[in-house]
Order: C-alpha cells, then structure tokens, then sequence
C-alpha cells in the first residue's frame, strides 16, 4: 500500500499538523477507500486533547468517513470499485460475543475505533479520516444513497446515527414532544430527523443566534436556555429529551421538563462527571441514560431513511489545513452545523 498523507496530533497540547502513515495490504475481506470527506466531531477535539484521559499519540482523528471504493479483496461481495461508501466510529469488533451478535458491536468489548484505538489484532493503532485513504474490512463499510452529496452526507457517519439511534431506540412517533439540547453537530441532526419522525421539537440553545435556523432545521420551538425563567412553563411538558451538550449542563433543571416516565437520553460526553439529585428522578418516576453512536445495522438503516427523506448535515467545508481553527471555532459553538473536510486539500 502507498504512504498515506493525513494530519495527526502529535500530543495533547500540539495542534494538529501533516503527517503520513502506511495503511495494511487490503485482505481478501477488505475494501480500499479513497476518502474524500470527513467530517469534524466533538469528539475529535476532545481525544486530540486528551480530554477524556483516554488517548495515545500520534492521534489521526476522523470518524465521518466518506468517499469512493477503488478496490476490493478477491472475496468481497457487498461493496464495487467506484461505489460511494462510508466508515463511522469502528472499523472492526469480534464478531462473536453478545453485542457483535446483536448488531450492537458499539458495544464489544474490543471495538475497534476508527481511531485512537486498536485493529483487530490488538496491537496496531487505528488511524482516522483526517487522510486519504482507509482499507476496512467489509462488514464494517456503509453504503451511501446515491442521491445524497457526499460531503454533507459525511456527518451521518457519527452525528447521525448518534442522534437516530435514540430516537428510535426510545420509539419517538407522531405528535410526541421532544426536547434538543445543543444546537451543535448532534443537536442539528437530532431536530432533522426527530422533526422527519414526526415530533414537535424544541431546541434549547445559549443564546439567540441559531434560533432563526432551528426553526429552518425543522423545529418548532427554541428556548434560549440562559434567560431567567425560560423553563418554567415548560415543567413536565416533555416525552424526551436528547442532551448532546459537550460541557456540563445543570441535568436536574432538564429532567424536571420531562413528563412522568419519560426519559432524557445523554448523548454530549463532557469529561467532568456532573451532580444528579435523587429528586429529580424520583418526583415522577424520571429516567436518565445514554447512548453511544450505533450498530452497523441501524447506521445502514439511518442512511437509508436519509436517502429517502434527503436528509444530510448543514456543512462548512474546509481544507484540512484549517483543522486547528476549525476546533477552536467549534469551542465558541460557531459551527453551521458541521466541519467536514475535503481531502482533496492534501493531494
Ligand atoms: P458541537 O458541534 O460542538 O455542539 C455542541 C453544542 O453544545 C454547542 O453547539 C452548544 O450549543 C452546546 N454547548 C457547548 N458548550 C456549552 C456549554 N458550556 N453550556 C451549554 N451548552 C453548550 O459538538 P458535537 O460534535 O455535536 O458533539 C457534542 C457532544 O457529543 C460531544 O461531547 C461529543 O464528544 C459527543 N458525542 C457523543 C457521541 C455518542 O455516541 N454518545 C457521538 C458523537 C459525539 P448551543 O450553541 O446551541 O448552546
Ligand atoms: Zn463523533
Ligand atoms: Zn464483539
């Protein structure tokens, strides 16, 4: 295989710069792909950093992959040189146990992430997006519909299926009212397909700037969350509520929106832990949980309900050279709605 161009971090506290690496000789199961777009997570800023205490270095981040097959191992059989296709958070997991089995392989116990985390072998480090090319195992390759732009289709790889996968995990229908915490990447993508689904959606942001495009995303309501008494006439009005804030948010003041056995799903990682009081959770029977991205299965079935609705991100391209002002623009949530970055700027 050719030396690959990418930008990696080198640590913590380096902004990100170039950097190449050798990607494997494609196997008999494995699809090579000529990335042409990837999108820029949260997430990406806080493993860079080291945020969750968790990372090795050099990091190549990268985890909304998008792009054209340009060849195949000799026992592939779902996926054509030429085809568009896409990775997401993982790249590989063991197959077997009950998680891989159920389609959830999220949830393996030796998930392969995309990045900053180990092949199937358990030794070599992943390497992300934030490149030109990816070799992945079949199996773990999405089809993307024909009829979405691949650029703007490349946040669906992780902002999408992170926001869809709840929704439909928590069985959000018609009629149902549902709250969106940060109008961030996740938060864009969870008024989108919350307002497809069919819900009356309420957007909570810090201020008033996005209200304007909350309601052009699809939503029905915004509350600036800052203002003294926004809430109080919405005490228990909710039937959810998706929190995809990646700092820390009073939980308590949310979970007192919700109606009674309704649940606020956490899907923003901050790293500090944040207080939850018992009454909260008590005073109607309240549930408080998470959810991390999504199975293969449910990530095809994601981008197929976005084939047929045309849903994609709200975008800003950039050339990978803008990477570290990317993030710092993203830290004062100045973001419309997405980073996605052409890989054409490393040629
Ligand atoms: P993002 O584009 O930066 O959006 C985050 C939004 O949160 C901001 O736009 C802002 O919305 C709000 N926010 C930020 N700081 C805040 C603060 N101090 N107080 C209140 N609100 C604040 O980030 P993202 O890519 O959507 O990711 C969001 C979080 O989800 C990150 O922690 C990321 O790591 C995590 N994540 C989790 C999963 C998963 O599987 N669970 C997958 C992907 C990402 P407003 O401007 O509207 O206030
Ligand atoms: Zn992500
Ligand atoms: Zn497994």
């Amino acid at each position: 295989m050719p030396i690959v161009k990418a930008y990696a971090a080198e640590s913590a506290d380096q902004p990100l710069g170039p950097f190449q690496l050798s990607r494997r000789e494609p196997g008999p199961r494995d699809v090579v792909i000529d990335i042409q777009f990837c999108g820029v997570c949260h997430s990406d800023l806080h493993q860079a950093r080291n945020e969750w205490g968790n990372s090795t270095f050099p990091m190549v981040p990268g985890h909304e992959i998008v792009g054209r097959v340009i060849a195949i191992g000799a026992d592939v059989t779902s996926h054509t040189p030429g085809d568009p296709v896409g990775v997401g958070c993982f790249v590989d997991s063991c197959r077997a146990c009950e998680a891989c089995a159920g389609g959830e392989e999220q949830f393996c116990p030796t998930c392969s992430f995309s990045y900053n985390g180990v092949e199937a072998d358990r030794v070599t480090p992943t390497h992300g997006g934030y490149s030109t090319q990816i070799v992945v195992d079949e199996r773990y390759v999405l089809k993307v519909p024909a009829n979405l732009p691949l650029d703007a289709a490349a946040p669906l790889l992780c902002a999408g299926i992170t926001t869809y996968s709840p929704l439909r995990q928590w069985g959000i229908k018609a009629g149902d009212k549902v709250g969106v915490v940060g109008l961030g990447g996740l938060g864009h993508m969870g008024v989108k397909f919350a307002a497809a689904m069919g819900a009356e959606v309420t957007v909570f942001s810090t201020s008033d700037r996005k209200k304007a495009d909350a309601e052009r995303l699809g939503a029905h309501h915004f509350v600036n969350s800052t203002v003294d008494g926004a809430f109080d006439a919405l005490q228990g009005a909710f039937d959810f509520i998706l929190n995809t804030v990646s700092a820390n948010v009073d939980l308590n003041q949310y979970l007192a929106l919700l109606k009674r056995d309704k649940a606020m799903v956490l899907v923003g990682v901050p790293s500090e832990p944040a207080p939850v009081s018992a009454f909260a959770l008590v005073m109607g029977r309240k549930r408080l949980t998470g959810s991390l991205i999504g199975g293969i299965r449910e990530t095809q079935e994601m981008l197929d309900f976005c084939g047929q609705h045309n849903i994609v991100s709200d975008i800003e391209r950039i050339p990978m050279q803008a990477i570290n002002e990317a993030y710092e623009r993203m830290l004062k949530g100045d973001v419309r709605y997405r980073f996605v970055i052409d890989l054409a700027s490393l040629a």
